[in-house]
């Protein structure tokens, strides 16, 4: 059994911490938010009062917050978490956050003897209840090996990216392909439902057709085509707008650095906040459909 202190328990931080209980871990827990405390406690965690009060005797701290700049605060501020950790335990980070935000916190755990690996997920909400995520690993091989099997209980697919930063740049290359997806899915059926088509039928034969992908397979934007997905609960829970938005500025950052045009990413990026200042930021971000549906 290993002590785990876990930070964030979110859309998904709270599933994921709810597996590695499941999984027997003894998880102790912190998050802003009194009510998700309570939802972690009820299914066999320990609560603290601080993160750093979460942190006593743990072996190995998770983090999954909604941005850099809180995880560098978390990690780094002002009696920042790595003050308080002893040189064996290892941070792993699976919050959503710049790369170069990744290996500052990595840089400086290192500088004080302690070990990160980021490891952000994909797989949404549905995929963080069933501990079928995907992690992406940055971070060197000996400490990506400690923290697989605790992923392990969280995860399907555990993959090793490369050194420290390396998870972030492959989930933010992913997530920006998710967005123009998602985009595409949804004018592909505004459209079709437009001229007459039923959006479940539809959605049938894009499936068994070119246009086949993850939004059309497990996370359809056209409401009450797939049962438990946010577009049939009003696009609550889920993968909120905002995170999108940030995914996508990153995205940004990254395409400037690397000098890689992202024409479609780009227009994602601008579709996204756009949504976002319509005032939609907490909804799901396959309620993109409804912006679509608005404008005739
Ligand atoms: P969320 O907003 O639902 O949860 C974030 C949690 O962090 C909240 O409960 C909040 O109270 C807590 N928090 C914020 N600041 C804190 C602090 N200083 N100390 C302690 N707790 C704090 O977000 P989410 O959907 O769970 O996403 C978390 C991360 O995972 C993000 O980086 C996101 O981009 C990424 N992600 C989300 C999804 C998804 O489908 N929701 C999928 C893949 C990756």
């Amino acid at each position: 059994m290993t002590k785990i202190a876990f930070i964030g328990l979110g859309n998904m931080g709270g599933p994921m911490a709810a597996n590695l209980i499941k999984a027997g871990h003894d998880l102790t827990v912190y998050d802003l938010n009194k009510e998700v405390v309570q939802k972690a406690v009820e299914v066999g965690a320990n609560s603290a009062n601080s993160a750093v009060s979460a942190l006593e005797g743990a072996n190995i701290v998770i983090s999954m917050l909604p941005n850099g700049s809180i995880v560098k605060s978390l990690f780094t501020g002002k009696n920042g978490l790595i003050n308080h950790l002893g040189e064996d335990v290892l941070v792993i980070d699976s919050s959503t956050i710049a790369a170069d935000d990744a290996r500052f916190v990595a840089q400086a755990c290192k500088a004080n003897g302690i070990s990160m690996v980021d490891a952000p997920v994909s797989g949404g909400t549905a995929a963080a209840i069933a501990g079928t995520l995907t992690f992406i690993c940055g971070g060197e091989s000996e400490d990506y090996e400690k923290a697989k099997p605790i992923l392990e209980a969280m995860g399907k697919n555990i993959f090793h990216a490369g050194s420290s930063g390396a998870g972030q740049v492959a989930k933010i290359c992913n997530n920006m392909l998710l967005a123009v997806h998602m985009i595409g899915t949804a004018e592909a059926l505004n459209m079709g439902t437009r001229q007459g088509l039923d959006a479940g039928v539809l959605s049938e034969i894009m499936k068994a057709s070119s246009g086949n992908n993850w939004s059309l397979q497990v996370y359809n934007p056209f409401p009450d085509v797939m049962p438990n997905v946010p577009s049939s609960n009003n696009y609550n829970g889920g993968f909120m707008v905002n995170l999108m938005s940030k995914d996508l500025g990153l995205a940004q950052e990254l395409a400037s650095k690397s000098k890689s045009p992202i024409p479609l990413g780009s227009a994602a990026a601008q579709l996204y906040e756009l949504h976002k200042y319509n005032g939609k930021g907490d909804k799901d971000f396959s309620s993109i459909l409804e912006m679509l549906k608005e404008n005739t």
